[in-house]
């Protein structure tokens, strides 16, 4: 049996230690899955030139933000890397090292936390080159779809909607209501998911709700990863949905 593949949106980095119905949702996916052999992630939180994967037996927990409180600075992940699968999955991919320049990211291990909160299961990342088109890192996703074969869990870890500055705007000024733009976003990128159609998702970026959705790219390519390692035979559900702070979108897809 293959592994399902998972898109998370993982939203604030304070999910990681606020129990809310994001925490809950993603508790209760990680009780639904199988237990991997090792987990994949591509988080939105490693966005940069190249493409590369960590090679660390013991990664660090990287507390890649400011401004939150020390609880969420205390959080460790303290799960073992996966140094020969990282080697491998480098030779599945053109132009991919391996590297001990990271470790695990917010993208990851705030879900993680609560997904697998055992930390007994190897995990390793997969940055996101920020060169590449969103038809690149789809086809990057395709050639990651024989791990599944293997017992390897890849999740992509970002957002369907993530325009910062308006989600804090509505934070601040207790506004809840999902702009249209935002709404219209998630509901087509919940079809194209539906149909398998990753180019058809590859495109959405380039509208003008796109363009509101994502002032920046990095929370949208994880989910590129997701569907490119999918297959048509995928059953396509989405154990989380809804939107946190009015327009970020939490929606959560699972392959298989
Ligand atoms: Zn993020």
């Amino acid at each position: 049996m293959k592994m399902p593949v998972l898109f998370i949106g993982h939203g604030s980095p304070m999910n990681a230690i606020t129990d809310n119905e994001w925490s809950r949702g993603f508790k209760a996916l990680g009780r639904a899955l199988p237990t991997p052999k090792a987990i994949l992630a591509i988080s939105a939180h490693w966005w940069g030139p190249g493409t590369h994967l960590t090679g660390n037996e013991s990664p660090d927990t990287i507390h890649d933000f400011g401004g939150f409180p020390p609880e969420l600075f205390a959080v460790q992940y303290p799960a073992k890397g996966a140094p020969g699968l990282a080697q491998r999955i480098a030779s599945m991919l053109p132009r991919a090292d391996v590297s001990l320049g990271w470790g695990l990211d917010h993208g990851t291990w705030s879900v993680l936390t609560h997904l697998a909160p055992a930390a007994d299961v190897p995990v390793l990342q997969l940055s996101l080159d920020q060169r590449a088109t969103p038809e690149e890192h789809l086809a990057l996703g395709a050639r990651l779809a024989p791990l599944r074969e293997d017992d390897v869990l890849i999740i992509g870890s970002g957002n369907l909607t993530h325009n910062l500055r308006h989600a804090f705007a509505s934070w601040r000024q207790g506004i809840q209501a999902t702009p249209d733009w935002a709404g219209r976003f998630d509901a087509e990128a919940q079809r194209t998911l539906e149909q398998h159609d990753g180019q058809a998702l590859a495109k959405l970026l380039d509208s003008d709700d796109g363009r509101l959705c994502h002032p920046t790219l990095e929370h949208f390519m994880p989910v590129l990863y997701a569907i490119g390692a999918s297959d048509r035979r995928d059953t396509v559900t989405f154990p989380i949905t809804g939107f946190d702070m009015a327009s970020l979108s939490m929606r959560t897809v699972q392959f298989g």
